[in-house]
């Protein structure tokens, strides 16, 4: 998998690059990640990347040129051009394991007021991380990039990530490491049992109720069992008599 990311501050980029899960997966070559200078592109004697917008209006705008050549430049015919936008659709896991299939995406960061509307044109599809404004698509970037890449086969244990929250709609069950009791608040006794057809008995059972008490927003969506539906509507009824 390729990652070019288009933006004005490839710095920003440098710590992401070199720590951690990120940074092994660029090491063993399962993943290339690395950002583009806009200004490199720019055919303005100053390097000049932005302007006013017609209309008038607060802020500066970036101009076409830049980075339709930034774009025309690191593309070939599988790649997916991302714009990361607030007016984008929202990034979700399921997204996340969709783009993990792209062999190559090119991810446009956003800066100032935003960009040329114009930009519609030259893109495959514009992505949101949620409903709020940052200042730049830099760490949505880092978002979808991290997201996407601890996905990629050969990045992380496939079966962590199989179970991990919202990967099949679910969230994850609690975890718990050492010490067994801390500061009197002791490991759920099943975990120390032994008993491994228990264990997965009350991890599928508690992922089902983690979701239903976190985020019962998820169940409308989640494909469920039968065994599921019946034992989301007994773990209802038991909250509500608490
Ligand atoms: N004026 C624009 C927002 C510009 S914010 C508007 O109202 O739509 C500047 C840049 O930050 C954007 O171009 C985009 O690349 C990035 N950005 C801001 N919030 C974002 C979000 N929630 N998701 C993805 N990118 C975002």
């Amino acid at each position: 998998m390729k990652i070019d990311i288009i933006t004005i501050f490839p710095e920003f980029f440098d710590p992401f690059l070199e720590t951690s899960i990120i940074k092994r997966a660029i090491e063993q070559d399962i993943v290339s990640i690395k950002a583009h200078q806009l200004r490199d592109y720019s055919k303005n004697k100053h390097k000049k990347v932005d302007d006013t917008p017609y209309g008038g209006g607060a802020g500066m705008l970036m101009t076409m040129q830049p980075l339709d050549d930034a774009i025309s430049n690191l593309r070939d015919k599988n790649s997916k051009v991302i714009l990361l936008s607030p007016q984008g659709k929202r990034f979700t896991q399921k997204k996340a394991i969709k783009l993990a299939k792209e062999s190559h995406m090119i991810l446009i960061c956003g800066h100032y007021e935003g960009i040329d509307a114009r930009i519609e044109h030259f893109i495959d599809e514009e992505i949101s991380i949620g409903d709020y404004v940052l200042t730049g698509g830099e760490i949505p970037a880092m978002i979808l990039s991290d997201a996407i890449v601890r996905l990629v086969p050969g990045v992380i244990h496939e079966d962590s990530s199989e179970e991990d929250s919202l990967q099949n709609g679910w969230l994850k069950y609690p975890q718990y490491t050492k010490p067994n009791d801390y500061k009197g608040y002791l490991v759920p006794e099943v975990l120390t049992s032994g008993n491994h057809q228990e264990i997965l008995k009350w991890r599928e059972e508690m992922r089902l109720k983690n979701t239903v008490i976190k985020r019962p927003d998820l169940l409308k969506s989640i494909k469920k069992t039968d065994a599921q539906t019946i034992k989301v509507e007994e773990i209802k009824r038991n909250i509500k008599k608490v």
